[in-house]
């Protein structure tokens, strides 16, 4: 039984699992990949403390950090398929059939680019074509 269950490898989930390791609890972090959905960028100019980072060396840092703390375990490439009460707690299943129990759950999977399904949009996708939360 763990204390939290995180659920996500971008920014907010490696940030929780900092957290969970300086308050020592027994945390599980879960998640399809590390880095979060801008490990893409080229640059990114708004991470405080670094002045342009690219997506793919932030992502590398988060995961550096993320396996530099204690108590954590660890588990990348599993996709969480299924999250349940479960008695006092929850219980929270992956595609690979594992189930884990904790108190608490943490869901930080980030979201996902609403497509306009219009002729063109994937092939252009990067060439023309961005998304942007604003
Ligand atoms: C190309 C691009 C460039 C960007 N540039 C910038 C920028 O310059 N500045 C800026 O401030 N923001 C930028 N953003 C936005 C920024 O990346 C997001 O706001 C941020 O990553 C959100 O962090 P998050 O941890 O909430 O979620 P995400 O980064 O989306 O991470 C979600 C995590 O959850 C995991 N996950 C999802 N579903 C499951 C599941 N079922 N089971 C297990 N794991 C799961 C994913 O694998 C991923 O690890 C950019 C985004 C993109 C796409």
């Amino acid at each position: 039984m763990y204390d939290c269950i995180i659920i996500g490898g971008g920014p907010a989930g490696a940030a929780a699992a900092v957290y969970a390791a300086r308050k020592k609890l027994k945390a599980l972090f879960i998640a399809e990949s590390i880095g979060g959905q801008s490990v893409v960028s080229e640059s990114i100019e708004n991470w405080i403390g670094e002045k342009s980072i690219s997506g793919f060396d932030l992502g590398k840092k988060l995961e550096d950090h993320v396996r530099a703390q204690e108590g954590i375990d660890i588990k990348v490439s599993e996709r969480v398929t299924a999250v349940a009460e479960d008695g006092d707690g929850f219980s929270v299943t992956s595609a690979s059939g594992t189930t884990y129990q904790a108190k608490t759950v943490l869901v930080v999977t980030g979201g996902r680019r609403r497509k306009l399904n219009v002729p063109g949009e994937d092939a252009f996708l990067g060439k023309g074509v961005a998304y942007w939360a604003t």
